[in-house]
């Protein structure tokens, strides 16, 4: 059966014509669906044979909150959720001074298997659906009663490894009758699968790309991200470059500070070497430790040289403040947690 939320307005009137109805109701309908209905019945501007109709032939997601964790220290929200089938995704809400953030996840596990990375430690279950990452969203809002505006898709899951379902998910989060969050007000995290950021690129979407590079040589990269054996750091910076190019929207690289392997001085003057004359911001993260990794976060005072090096060398760059210090903070843990039960 079809996730009624997966599909766009007009496959929703395509639908309702099928089913003999007038396309005026796909607007009614849509709006019920992001606005995070829980039932069919809830649509009340609908008679009631409709409503059974739509139940008959779609089915509507509603994922259940497994668990939750409140950051006493700044209020970051985690949230576990548990879809139709049993599998489950993280999702965090965070507060910055320009709006609530919504960090979603885009796959259950993932298959790129980066060395730092907890999502990716069991591989990748499966895609997530537009509707499914949708959900997220809508129902953070609902649960805690605060507007999102801004969404990161920096969750579990690479993106472009669920490339057509991501893709309608922006179009339906952007979309005007729906919750409508304006795509300047969305980044995608990649770990760096070049074909198809050049892909993106053709879309001509107004999203913020964000590359985590993590290290400015391909020994080191490769070490920690296998993805860069697929695509080697001057392939990345191609597609990157191209990105910009077509879109006309300045590249976000994302940067983890890990002691002694990607935080040495020289690493910084290569750094600035490779995006060097490009319109470019360099995001520092501070590792999250993973039990699992041998890797450390780099000391505060490393942290802020590697900084002052590349602003030397007319590269901004900015630390990334850590949220939620308090709770399972890092990128897959929460589930990982769950499962380990
Ligand atoms: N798969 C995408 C998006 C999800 S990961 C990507 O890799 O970009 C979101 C971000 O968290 C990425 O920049 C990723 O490299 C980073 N990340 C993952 N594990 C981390 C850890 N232990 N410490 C700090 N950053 C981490
Ligand atoms: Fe996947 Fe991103 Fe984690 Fe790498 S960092 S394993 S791409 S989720």
């Amino acid at each position: 059966m079809t996730e009624i939320k997966s599909l766009t307005m007009e496959e929703l009137k395509a639908a309702l014509k099928e089913l003999g109805e007038k396309p005026f109701r796909a607007g009614q309908i849509f709006k019920w669906l992001h606005a995070g209905v829980r039932s069919f019945d809830e649509m009340s501007n609908l008679s009631k044979e409709l409503r059974a109709k739509l139940a008959e032939r779609f089915v509507l997601t509603v994922p259940e909150v497994a668990r939750k964790q409140v950051s006493q220290v700044d209020g970051t929200v985690k949230y576990l959720w548990r879809m139709r089938d049993g599998d489950c995704v993280e999702s965090v809400l965070m507060h910055y001074e320009h709006g609530n953030t919504a960090c979603v996840s885009t796959q259950v596990g993932c298959r790129m298997g980066c060395k730092f990375c907890a999502s990716g430690l069991n591989g990748l279950k499966r895609c997530l659906s537009p509707g499914e990452i949708l959900d997220e969203v809508l129902f953070m809002q609902q649960d805690s009663g605060e507007k999102i505006s801004n969404i990161v898709l920096m969750g579990t899951g690479e993106p472009l490894d669920n490339y057509d379902n991501v893709l309608k998910f922006l179009h339906l989060v952007s979309c005007a009758e729906g919750i409508n969050i304006g795509q300047r007000h969305i980044s995608l995290s990649t770990s760096g699968i070049a074909d198809k950021i050049e892909e993106l690129a053709e879309e001509k979407l107004q999203i913020t790309l964000s590359v985590s590079l993590h290290a400015p040589d391909d020994e080191t990269r490769s070490s920690i991200m296998p993805v860069n054996r697929a695509y080697p750091i001057e392939r990345l910076v191609r597609a990157c470059n191209y990105y910009f190019d077509t879109t006309g929207r300045r590249i976000s690289y994302e940067y983890m500070m890990a002691r002694d392997k990607t935080d040495r001085p020289w690493q910084a003057e290569k750094l600035a070497g490779l995006l060097r004359g490009r319109p470019a911001h360099v995001n520092l993260i501070p590792l999250n430790e993973v039990a699992e990794s041998p890797l450390r976060p780099s000391t505060r005072e490393t942290v802020r040289r590697f900084q002052a090096a590349l602003e030397k060398r007319g590269v901004t760059a900015t630390v990334r403040r850590k949220l939620g210090p308090d709770i399972d903070a890092a990128c897959g843990q929460l589930r990982r947690r769950e499962m380990q039960k």
